[in-house]
């Protein structure tokens, strides 16, 4: 049976970006008798909000996303995220690293040839061979991606937009898998939960291309099913800008003030496909 997610941060209101994502994985769920499931993406607990959870369960009740079960929360389920770092230590592919931000900054500032991705500078590995630890820090965890490519060998994901793709495990870096703050990173996440909620399509935005060649190396390493992929378009604004929450007249909270109809505001999802 196909399963499929909405995954919001209650950060912040819903606006026409997410009623589009939100859509695509509500209609490919109904369209074929499946599940369609919400899960708050809620990790980063200093800006989330109470009134934000609620108003996005109003705004997908009001767009007539209807989901099934209880949403899932993340800080919910830490627990787990802990059990899958600690196997993920115990096969030696990740490591602590006690770099902040700003020292991380001066290092790549310092480099002649600082490694890029597509999404900017990469982390240089300062702490991947480190062998005394600074005191008193915590650490961060992050994936040895070399290390992890050697382990799992060549591997694939299918989009069903883009085809079958090489996965390339190092394209963005050794990503934190797990931050001091709170144990655990949007990627090891989203790969626990995605297992854990049987979804078998997972359908977002292709900002997040890039993330799914992380998120099949740690499906193989963990040992989780691997599911289809639909990475869609984004929504864009007038000046080709994509939407993001500071586009509050956007919101579909004020659309629906205004009597707006959303779905006449955007592309029909089967355009995605
Ligand atoms: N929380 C992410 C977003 O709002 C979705 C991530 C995902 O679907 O994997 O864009």
């Amino acid at each position: 049976m196909i399963r499929t997610r909405f995954a919001p941060s209650p950060t912040g209101k819903l606006h026409l970006g997410h009623a589009y994502a939100a859509r695509v994985a509500h209609d490919l769920a109904r369209e074929n008798g499946g599940r369609f499931l919400v899960r708050f993406e809620d990790i980063d607990h200093t800006r989330v909000r109470d009134e934000f959870y609620r108003g996005i369960l109003e705004d997908l009740r009001w767009l007539g996303l209807e989901w099934d079960g209880e949403p899932w929360r993340q800080l919910d389920r830490l627990d787990h995220y802990q059990t899958a770092l600690e196997h993920l230590k115990s096969l030696g592919i990740v490591y602590p690293c006690y770099c902040t931000r700003r020292e991380i900054e001066t290092e790549l500032a310092n480099l002649t040839h600082a490694p890029h991705g597509p999404e900017g500078p990469l982390y240089p590995g300062t702490c991947r061979g480190l062998k005394s630890p600074p005191p008193q820090r915590e650490p961060a965890w992050r994936l040895n991606a070399a290390k992890a490519a050697a382990m799992t060998g060549p591997l694939t994901f299918t989009d069903q937009r883009h085809g079958v793709i090489t996965v390339e495990p190092e394209l963005l870096g050794d990503v934190i898998l797990a931050r001091k703050d709170i144990g655990t990173s949007y990627h090891l996440a989203v790969v626990v939960d995605d297992a854990a909620q049987e979804i078998s399509h997972v359908t977002r935005g292709e900002d997040l291309l890039g993330s799914t060649h992380i998120h099949r190396v740690l499906q193989n390493l963990l040992q989780l099913s691997e599911p289809c992929y639909l990475h869609h378009s984004l929504i864009v604004d007038e000046s080709g800008q994509r939407l993001a929450k500071r586009h509050d007249a956007l919101s579909i909270e004020t659309l629906r003030e205004h009597g707006e109809d959303v779905w006449n505001l955007l592309p029909s999802p089967s355009s995605s496909e």
